[in-house]
């Protein structure tokens, strides 16, 4: 096991077979000093530094006919608890996140039985035209899949058309996970992970590159897992598409799925190890705070994490599964430095913007919190009364 952890370290490639033994078996503390060594060595002049970003998850939507049973956001046509921003709230809430420092817009919605190409090249286009300093880091295969079925398009003409129109990247999401049996028994209308998998490579050979993510602890398997990491090391081998690898746990308030399973936090640390050694071709990989806890995410920068995620100024998704987390700028940056790192804001594509090497010019902006607009909040609403703060 030793030789395996020492090869993976060094940069060597490992079978799944070996990652599946590493993450069944090896010591907690040696996999992750292998898989810090590992992101040591690939950053090497900046492995000093850890990242995060600050954006805003647009819910534009929760109207959903996908209905998926892990799932405590959606409502599905017709009910009486489904609701659609319109252009105006979602530019307004645009015009806050840069407001506050904001660089990236997450466009995460329900597959709306009436959405295809159509509205998302709208909404993009209007999202540039208002907005063109920010980054539109949205949406994923299901989407996708969703909308061309709506518009009556090939998955290609509608990649097309919605990066024509604005989007930057793909956020990744609805991965969950991709071997057929966990997949079918949390998300049974959800296209097979194979497709899923497919449309992410068709847009990265158009020229489209998304981050890539595994949701944990519905009762998957270790193998499964695993199996879920060799399928994207497989496809990331062909295109070199995916920027990141996040991985997250399961939530399991107010769904069908209920309090099934949850991943714990010895086994979201092994799996941020494991995904830093075994995916020896994605870049970057990302530890949680939201769904683990903020110790649990400090930690993950000592198992091969080199980015902590978001100040996401509004979520509703896992937070309506009972993500109750929050935390803020000074926060997160605070949590970063006293993991022994040097926090740096970052860009979609990661390059650092700022990075704060004094802790005495650290930004102070009591505005920039996760969650300032969110239906999870205590008394927040849906749409159209959400509680907004004054960014001015
Ligand atoms: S996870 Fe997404 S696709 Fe599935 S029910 Fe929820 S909103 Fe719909």
């Amino acid at each position: 096991m030793q030789s395996v952890l020492d090869r993976a370290a060094a940069g060597g490639r490992i079978t799944p077979q070996e990652a599946l033994e590493l993450y069944r078996n090896a010591p907690l503390h040696a996999l992750g000093q292998a898989a810090d060594a590992a992101r040591r060595r690939r950053y090497a002049d900046t492995a000093h530094i850890a990242t995060y970003i600050i954006e805003r998850n647009i819910n534009y939507t929760n109207v959903c006919v996908t209905a998926c049973k892990f799932c405590a956001f959606y409502a599905p046509p017709k009910s009486d608890k489904g609701w659609t921003r319109d252009l105006d709230d979602i530019l307004r809430r645009c015009a806050e996140t840069v407001e506050l420092g904001g660089t990236q817009i997450m466009f995460q919605g329900g597959h709306h039985p009436d959405f295809g190409v159509e509205y998302y090249e709208k909404h993009f286009a209007a999202i540039k035209k208002d907005f063109p300093q920010l980054v539109i880091h949205s949406l994923g295969a299901s989407e996708v899949e969703h909308m061309a079925r709506i518009s009556g398009v090939s998955v290609e003409e509608a990649i097309r058309r919605i990066h024509a129109a604005g989007l930057d990247s793909f956020a990744g999401a609805g991965a969950e996970l991709l071997p057929e049996r966990p997949r079918k028994a949390i998300a049974p209308l959800k296209e097979s992970g194979e497709r899923w998998l497919e449309i992410m490579e068709t847009a990265h050979n158009l020229g489209v590159e998304s981050t890539s993510t595994m949701l944990m602890g519905t009762g998957e398997t270790n193998a499964e897992r695993i199996e879920h990491l060799r399928m994207i090391r497989d496809v990331q081998d062909r295109t070199g598409g995916f920027r990141a690898f996040i991985p997250y746990t399961y939530q399991p308030e107010n769904n069908h799925l209920k309090g099934q399973t949850q991943a714990t936090v010895f086994e979201y640390l092994r799996m941020i190890a494991i995904a830093r050694l075994f995916l020896d071709n994605v870049a970057h990989i990302q530890g949680s705070w939201l769904t683990t806890g903020k110790e649990a995410g400090q930690l993950s920068l000592h198992y091969g994490a080199d980015d902590l995620g978001s100040v996401m100024l509004e979520e509703n998704v896992v937070s309506s599964a009972g993500a109750k987390h929050r935390s803020n700028l000074a926060e997160l940056i605070h949590l970063i430095r006293t993991a022994g790192r040097v926090p740096a804001q970052r860009a979609t594509t990661y390059e650092h913007l700022v990075v704060h090497d004094d802790p005495a010019n650290d930004p102070v902006n009591d505005h920039v919190v996760s969650h300032l607009s969110s239906t999870a909040l205590d008394g927040g609403t849906a749409h159209p009364e959400l509680k907004l703060i004054d960014a001015s």
